[in-house]
């Protein structure tokens, strides 16, 4: 069966036509009809949707890969599947279930990334909110092998931010090369993808040292179990701080979650011999500056990291749903995105805001 919900023909999505230009909420964008799904291919009626600061670098257009225009962003989505593709064989979920979408759409699961598990590497991978559609909107089209499951138990909202930003810390952390006691940095711990990393390095049995600014975002990241904060904007020596918190040694790793440039800067220096720098933030035309010396001196890893892979979902909403991570967030209609986005670019969010389709 393709469907057993009814299914309206138009739905309200925020739309933006042009890189930079106005975010425009629609009332009559067309829902794709069941009959139109291709195999494979599902509908997901959304209960709500994270809002990323990657949906605001799609919607200024400042990253050197362009968006597809015109763009319906969003990759933080949680919703029940309402219909799926004639002709789809041997489909994970059905009808009913809830389900997450994520950054990577889809990936086609058998080239060489893929099988090695960077399917977010895959050259036909499909970004939601910005190669295809995503879910600023209240039906998204997704991808019966590319879904989330979502616990029972774990509400939607809850969940949303797990699958971007919780992933993608949740895989850093994971390949971040530290031990139980292990000191770590956090530059934009007051952020979604920082207060989430915060949790995370926790549990893992790390120490942290939160980097952002406010008294907000600090009182935050303390709660959370940061034993150290350095607000970026107060304190002009972070390397000397970050140095007196670790008995001069350094720290052994930094998640760089900071949307900026200068939350890369002075990594390389406040990093022990051996240490590793995760990057997951993503300024759009920044480049990483680091002495080559120190970086081969003191024996340091640069690595990126890029959102996860449908196991590393799985593994990071697990967590949620057991409530040992839980997102910092308030709701807001779909009709107050641009006002999120301004609060993202003056840096008053505090945690995340998750838009609530059913809120008008
Ligand atoms: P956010 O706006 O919620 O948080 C960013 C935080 O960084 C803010 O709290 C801000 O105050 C803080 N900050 C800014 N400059 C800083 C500095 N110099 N030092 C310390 N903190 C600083 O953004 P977010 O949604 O958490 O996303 C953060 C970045 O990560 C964005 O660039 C986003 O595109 C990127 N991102 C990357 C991946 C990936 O796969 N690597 C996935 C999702 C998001
Ligand atoms: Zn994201």
């Amino acid at each position: 069966m393709l469907t057993d919900y009814i299914i309206p023909h138009t739905q309200i999505a925020a739309i933006i036509e042009e890189a930079g230009g106005d975010l425009q909420i629609r009332k009559d964008h067309p829902v794709k009809s069941p009959e139109e799904l291709a195999p494979g291919e599902c509908l997901v009626k959304l209960d709500c949707s994270g809002a990323c600061h990657s949906d605001l670098h799609a919607a200024i257009g400042d990253w050197p890969v362009p968006p597809r225009l015109p763009l319906i962003g969003g990759h933080e989505g949680v919703g029940i599947v309402v219909a799926i593709g004639k002709n789809t064989v041997e489909s994970p979920v059905k009808l009913g279930d809830r389900v997450g979408i994520k950054w990577i759409a889809n990936s086609c699961l058998n080239c060489e990334q893929c099988r090695k598990g960077r399917e977010q590497n895959c050259v036909k991978a499909l970004c939601s909110g910005y190669t295809v559609d995503g879910t600023f909107q209240e039906y998204v089209v997704s991808y019966v092998n590319y879904v989330t499951p979502i616990p029972e138990g774990l509400p939607s909202d809850a969940a949303a931010s797990i699958l971007c930003a919780g992933v993608t810390v949740y895989r850093a952390l994971k390949n971040s090369q530290t031990s139980l006691g292990d000191w770590i940095v956090i530059p934009g711990a007051g952020g979604g993808l920082g207060h989430l990393a915060v949790q995370y390095a926790r549990i893992r049995g790390l120490r942290v040292i939160a980097i952002d600014t406010g008294s907000e975002k600090k009182n935050l990241c303390l709660k959370l179990g940061a034993e150290k904060w350095i607000d970026f904007m107060e304190n002009k020596d972070i390397v000397k701080e970050v140095r007196e918190v670790t008995d001069g040694l350094g720290a052994h790793s930094a998640l760089v979650t900071a949307s900026s440039s200068q939350g890369y800067e002075q990594a390389i220096e406040y990093l022990r011999p051996g240490g590793i720098l995760m990057c997951n933030g993503l300024p759009g035309s920044a480049t990483l500056s680091a002495s080559i010396f120190f970086t081969v001196f003191k024996s340091i890893t640069i690595c990126g990291s890029y959102v996860g892979n449908r196991q590393d979902a799985i593994e990071a909403i697990d967590i949620a749903a057991r409530g040992l991570v839980k997102v910092h967030f308030v709701n807001r209609p779909l009709a107050d995105l641009k006002d999120v986005y301004n609060g993202m670019i003056n840096g008053t969010i505090v945690g995340r805001v998750v838009l609530d389709m059913s809120k008008k």
